[in-house]
């Protein structure tokens, strides 16, 4: 599996944050919205039941209270049947309350009736509502039903009394229900535009007003708010529909007649509006979210680019402009500022340590000096510099007795004594090298054959007069001298040169300095 940058783990994680944070507030406000929403239909849904109740109950009212008014001019009339057509005719017409208005004596034959029921004048009116009116004699509004003219009518009466208290009859008006009619207009007004409606049952559950007229005089049976508003209480409650869609309900009784009054709206038209809310919402939070991801995107690459400069400056610390680059790269936050300190220190360290390996490398351990590979990196820089020098190499003269009667550890001695004088008589530039056993090889920078020969000649004299504290004695040694550039000898010549001159000085007795005669 590929491994993540550290600007796609930022992305991946702003990303997922904006996603979880947005996520989180589409979710708290839909729940908020929505839980709103139907709270804001069930109170508009109650207090429109409310109020649509209570226009019914004052219609009921105030349709009695006209029948108790035309009782007292049945009563004037007394029996003339001209007058009492005169009063339904009036009532009908004059309040619009019923859709046909009678007169009936005692035993309830017709004795006055208006259109379209003219042709029961003289007839015994056969309906419940009336057959109950004529036994209890008191204002009724009876139970709906179905009428000899097809219509769902509800009946209202008011009996009529003579002075003395005898019962003469009553005054009724029917209201078709499922016909145009005052009450059809109170209920109906206002209400159909946003998937709302109303209905209305009496006290058996009987629909006597429903949008859908087909359903009007169906029983409505095990639906809660129903239940609730036969019992004669107000409230609001969602509910399930016939089509077992959720509805938002308010309801409340009409006291008089005993009916319920339900105003409601389905769940999924409620929150289709909010849907809608909803969508534009994300719509128009989406740019702002790219904008944020653009403004994460950059401030990705800032964060990271130091981080990637010193990972990539990590691969090649051995370069050597490793510590050149590693300062050049901008840290602008506190763990990139420490780490790059960290890599710098770690980078000190390193070649540091790489010095002292390289240092170990060109030393001779028994003497200090530099060794043979010393000296062949000194001349390969001071052929490549062109730094002229001569060349003194000295051998010290039957060093193999001194180990014999010493010992091998007093050689050493000898050898540690010798590399020490030898670095006190040269100059700082000079190099002085131990080129193996007893032989030592001297590069003197810009300086002539002649003037190596006396340097070499001061260094001769010095050993000999010096006496070695161990064997009680001074030692002595040969030197030859040659010098580079001459003509167009290689550097390797050169030495071979100065070895031959310490042969002939060795040949010539020991103990003096020769010069190569090359
Ligand atoms: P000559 O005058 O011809 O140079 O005689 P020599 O004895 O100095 O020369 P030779 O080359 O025959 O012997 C060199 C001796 O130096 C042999 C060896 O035992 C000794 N030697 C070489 N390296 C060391 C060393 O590191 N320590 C000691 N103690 N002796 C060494
Ligand atoms: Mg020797
Ligand atoms: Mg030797």
């Amino acid at each position: 599996m590929r491994t993540l940058n550290l600007r796609q783990l930022i992305l991946l994680l702003s990303i997922s944050a904006a996603v979880l944070v947005l996520a989180n507030t589409f979710y708290t406000s839909y729940k908020t919205q929505r839980a709103l929403l139907v709270e804001q239909t069930l109170e508009a849904n109650h207090a429109y039941a409310l109020k649509t109740a209570d226009n019914v109950n004052n219609f009921l009212l105030a349709a009695q209270q006209q029948l108790a008014f035309a009782a007292t001019d049945v009563l004037l009339a007394a029996g003339d049947p001209r007058q009492l057509q005169h009063i339904v005719e009036r009532l009908k017409q004059q309040t619009d309350s019923f859709n046909s208005v009678l007169v009936v004596d005692a035993e309830g034959v017709a004795l006055a009736i208006t259109q379209p029921a003219e042709r029961f004048l003289g007839h015994k009116l056969q309906n419940a509502g009336a057959a109950e009116a004529l036994v209890v004699k008191k204002p009724l509004i009876s139970q709906p039903y179905i009428s000899v003219t097809e219509h769902l009518v509800v009946f209202l009466t008011h009996p009529v009394f003579d002075q003395q208290g005898a019962y003469l009859g009553f005054v009724g008006g029917a209201i078709y229900l499922d016909a145009d009619s005052v009450l059809s207009s109170v209920l109906g007004e206002h209400y159909h535009a946003d998937d709302s409606y109303l209905y209305v049952v009496d006290s058996d559950g009987r629909l006597i007003y429903h949008k859908d007229s087909s359903r009007v005089g169906h029983i409505v049976q095990h639906n809660a708010v129903i239940e609730q508003v036969k019992a004669g209480r107000s409230g609001r409650a969602p509910v399930l529909n016939l089509q077992g869609l959720e509805m938002l309900a308010g309801y409340a009784p009409v006291p008089s007649a005993g009916w319920g009054v339900v105003a409601q709206r389905s769940l999924s038209a409620t929150l289709a509006t909010m849907k809608q809310q909803m969508l534009d919402v994300a719509q128009y939070s989406f740019p702002f979210f790219i904008l944020i991801m653009l403004v994460v995107w950059v401030l990705s690459r800032w964060i990271s680019k130091p981080l990637w400069q010193m990972a990539q400056s990590a691969k090649h610390l051995d370069a050597a402009d490793a510590n050149t680059r590693i300062t050049g790269i901008h840290v602008w936050y506190f763990e990139a500022f420490e780490l790059r300190r960290a890599m710098l220190q770690g980078l000190a360290n390193l070649s540091k340590k790489m010095g002292q390996l390289n240092l170990e490398t060109i030393t001779d351990p028994l003497t200090g000096l530099m060794n043979r590979r010393g000296l062949q990196v000194t001349l390969e820089e001071w052929e490549k510099a062109a730094i002229p020098f001569a060349v003194v190499i000295g051998d010290i003269d039957h060093f193999k007795n001194i180990n014999d009667k010493f010992g091998h550890a007093m050689g050493d001695d000898v050898l540690q004594f010798l590399a020490q004088h030898l670095r006190d008589l040269s100059r700082p530039d000079d190099i002085i090298c131990r080129f193996g056993g007893e032989e030592f090889v001297l590069l003197l920078p810009k300086i002539s054959t002649d003037q190596a020969y006396k340097v070499a000649e001061r260094m001769r004299i010095y050993i000999e007069n010096t006496i070695h504290p161990g064997i009680g004695a001074p030692i002595t040694l040969s030197f030859g001298v040659a010098s580079w550039p001459a003509g167009r000898l290689s550097i390797a010549q050169v030495l071979k040169n100065a070895d031959e001159a310490l042969y002939v000085a060795k040949e010539a007795g020991r103990n003096q300095v020769h010069i190569s005669a090359a």
